[in-house]
């Protein structure tokens, strides 16, 4: 992560394009979550919810129980990807912001809102992130990308 970023718990940046990033966006809309997808697509910014059938692969996702909630479908809030424009005029800095909030109460044993002592330390929801969440991160983003590049 570097330094100067300023969004709150981002822990992966890429650079693309601005084109591709308005079509991901819109590939985001039609794999949403309450079509049995697992996006999110909002104005500059693609939230991931995971799945009972589709989550990291983190051991802790296996004592998340994944329920519907308000949704159409059982789905847990793993992250969003934020679009931020870049200095150059076509290409956008993607912000990969993991917030796994579900996954975070099942580790320290209770819900919580903002910060929690646990362990003996303060901890943010951001600490409980593991590398194998960010990978799934990852893996949903590329697979809207690569409908993305299909539909272009
Ligand atoms: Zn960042």
């Amino acid at each position: 992560m570097k330094k100067e970023c300023t969004y709150n718990g981002c822990v992966h940046e890429e650079v693309i394009n601005r084109n591709t990033w308005m079509r991901i966006l819109n590939v985001g809309h039609e794999r949403d979550v309450n079509k049995g997808g697992y996006a999110d697509s909002q104005s500059e910014c693609v939230k991931f919810w995971c799945g009972p059938d589709n989550k990291p692969k983190d051991p802790y996702w296996e004592r998340v129980d994944i329920r519907r909630c308000e949704l159409n479908y059982p789905r847990s809030y793993v992250g969003g990807v934020y679009g931020e424009w870049g200095e150059e005029s076509n290409e956008v800095i993607l912000h990969f912001v993991i917030m796994p909030y579900e996954k975070a109460e099942v580790i320290v044993g209770e819900g919580f809102f903002g910060s929690i002592f646990y362990e003996g330390l303060g901890k943010a929801v951001g600490d409980f992130v593991s590398d194998a969440d960010l990978k799934w991160m990852i893996s949903e983003f590329e697979k809207l990308r690569k409908e993305a590049k299909i539909g272009s």
